[in-house]
């Protein structure tokens, strides 16, 4: 056995920048170029190096990894036998996924593990970073009995740097970078179990995950910590069992959405807004089928780039049929079914499109990943000289109908050209031209990701910001020359040339779907008066106010209002509570006083106690917070 160990260069990464006087007390690893590197690599030259602080968010990045370390060291400690295989930080965290022989790991483990954990980390252990020959990483987790790493040290390409860190007697096959001593992880929490496959592929053997997190100070954690707890409180698949909102049947199959009254009710009152707000803006409104030829999809080209999300085809009369992954094709053919003229563009068609695509089981969650859902989709035609005008319209049109959500913060990205891509590389920089265009025009300022467009087109990606400052892709504006090719389309011009048209892929809310669920953990539940299915509810001290009670709901609904009329005989306190826990805007509470004098005693959920007032000024109140916001619109 022969072992390459390469010559080690001069200094380390601390010592370059001890050297330049910029290493501080705070340096936790240092930057080059884009790239993270540690205080221990040794390096042969370290002019270009900037020392990376604990305030950088990079920062963090690094402590949390090494906290997975630190956390795999204590979990081999106290379970024997257990095998390591990867940890790595993630967006509020980190985890480790372990193979333990006694099976996966409960709640109840963490605090010891958190325990043992805090040893290491008074101990104050030095990471030590190893480059090493193949033969020598073989041997050593050979002869420590990791399958895991082996396999991985075995895909890794044979000219790759294998690196081994070291703290105390704990080693990992990783390639960095950590902070210079299990002593920086002062704040960090586990934060939960959960069962994961090797490599995320549900043929492997299923591993037992652990999650944390880690921050500088003790002030950091604890602000994360209420915030996960808030989260969890608004959690959409919570919120959705407790309002009774929408399931998921395991009789159905996962990831399939059933909507219950209330859940329905308010996603029509959206989709209502919706068409509304898109008849009144220059729309029209399609319906298509679900299924579509294979043929159709060949065409425009997603059996080619896009067959792992979509299902085998059913045979109907000996062709091929699939379950449609999107509406364009469809909205093509609409467009194809007579000859256009110029005069027809824009042609702006939206549709509330069921679409079906293939999620591993593993990746379903709530509302937020599905198998079937509801696109509010929308495909623009239109001459290329109309394209920078329709671009601008459409980020106006989406963060308008956004804002009248509630959702205030948004971030714009422009994704571009991606390898796997189709079509002439022209096309897509005047595509990416109109979109930078419209976005510098705009003035939001926006973001770019280099490789991040659809096969057939660059697009702009608008991310809002929720109430707990999370963000969500919502909505998407593509442009496509790709498709127009691919159908040939074509309209007639005023010169008598038969031009193509340029197309517009867009959705704004993403899906009927997700953005409810979003919408839920945004409100908490707190829908306001226009969606709410139940707007007031209206609670009887005893039974002797039945009557006016049942009167004054009657009075409401005339008035286009949802009211419920609890005259049950339960306690005041107890239905207060229980129309609270349901999250209904008002309650209006009538006593043997407000029977008398007409009046309710109200309660608002946003503003407290409104006291005592004339049952016709509650029914006002509430009928004009029940009409749909206003859209407010910088090119109306
Ligand atoms: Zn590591
Ligand atoms: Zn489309």
């Amino acid at each position: 056995m022969t072992t390459t160990k390469p010559a080690a260069p001069e200094r380390t990464v601390r010592q370059w920048l001890e050297d330049r006087g910029v290493l501080a007390e705070d340096t936790v690893a240092a930057v080059r170029g884009s790239e993270v590197v540690d205080l221990m690599t040794r390096l042969p030259d370290g002019d270009d190096l900037l020392p990376l602080p604990a305030s950088d968010p990079r920062a963090l990045e690094v402590l949390r990894h090494t906290a997975a370390h630190v956390m795999a060291d204590a979990v081999q400690r106290l379970f024997p036998g257990t095998k390591v295989t990867i940890g790595p930080a993630i967006a509020d965290g980190f985890y480790y996924d372990f193979d333990r022989p006694d099976g996966a790991f409960v709640e109840a483990d963490l605090p010891r593990i958190e325990e043992e954990m805090r040893r290491i980390v008074a101990a104050d252990l030095p990471l030590e970073r190893v480059e090493v020959g193949r033969a020598e990483a073989e041997a050593l987790f050979r002869k420590r009995g990791e399958p895991y790493k082996l396999e991985i040290l075995h895909d890794l390409p044979p000219d790759a740097t294998i690196t081994l860190y070291r703290h105390g007697e704990w080693v990992d096959l990783c390639r960095g970078p950590h902070v210079p001593s299990t002593g920086r992880i002062r704040a960090f929490r586990l934060t939960g179990t959960a069962g994961a496959y090797w490599r995320g592929d549900e043929r492997n053997k299923m591993l037992g995950r652990i999650y944390g997190t880690a921050f500088f100070d003790e002030e950091a954690l604890r602000e994360h910590l209420v915030r996960i707890e808030e989260a969890k409180k608004r959690d959409h698949r919570k919120l959705g069992r407790e309002l009774d909102l929408f399931s998921v049947s395991d009789q159905i199959g996962g990831g399939l959405v059933l909507w219950h009254p209330k859940g329905a009710f308010i996603r029509r009152q959206i989709e209502d807004y919706w068409r509304a707000q898109h008849l009144a803006h220059g729309y029209d409104l399609l319906f298509s089928p679900h299924i579509g030829r294979a043929e159709l999809w060949q065409r425009s080209g997603h059996l080619g780039f896009y067959k792992d999300n979509m299902y085998a085809p059913m045979e109907i009369e000996g062709n091929p049929y699939i379950l449609k992954p999107m509406n364009c094709p469809f909205h093509i053919e609409v467009y194809r079914s007579r000859v256009r003229s110029y005069r027809e563009l824009p042609l702006r068609w939206a549709e509330l499109g069921t679409v079906y695509r293939f999620e591993r089981s593993g990746q379903l969650h709530g509302l937020l990943r599905v198998r079937g859902f509801t696109q509010d989709d929308a495909h623009l035609f239109l001459r290329r000289d109309q394209l920078g005008e329709e671009i601008l319209r459409l980020i106006d049109f989406s963060t308008a109908i956004l804002r009248a959500f509630g959702f205030t913060d948004y971030r714009m990205v422009l994704a571009t050209r991606p390898k796997d891509s189709s079509g002439d590389p022209a096309l897509w920089a005047e595509a990416e031209r109109a979109l930078r265009q419209g976005l510098e025009e705009a003035g939001t300022g926006f973001e770019v990701e280099e490789g991040g467009g659809a096969f057939y087109g660059p697009k702009i990606d608008i991310h809002v910001r929720d109430a707990l400052g999370r963000s969500w892709q919502c909505s998407t504006i593509q442009a496509d020359f790709i498709q127009p090719e691919n159908f040939d389309l074509t309209y007639a011009a005023a010169d008598g040339t038969l031009p193509r048209p340029v197309m517009l892929h867009r959705t704004l809310l993403g899906s009927m779907e997700r953005f409810f669920g979003v919408l839920v953990e945004h409100l908490a539940g707190a829908f306001p008066v226009w969606l709410a299915p139940v707007q007031g509810a209206i609670l009887t001290v005893s039974e002797k106010q039945a009557a006016y009670a049942r009167q004054a709901g009657e009075v409401c609904r005339t008035r286009g209002l949802r009211i419920a009329v609890d005259d049950g005989p339960d306690k005041l306190g107890a239905k207060i509570r229980e129309w609270r826990s349901q999250r209904v805007p008002y309650l209006a509470v009538a006593g043997d006083r407000e029977a008398a004098e007409r009046t309710v005693a109200v309660r608002s959920r946003a503003e407290g106690d409104l006291g005592p007032m004339p049952l016709a000024a509650f029914a006002d109140r509430l009928a004009a917070e029940a009409a749909p916001p206003p859209l407010v619109l910088r090119y109306p």
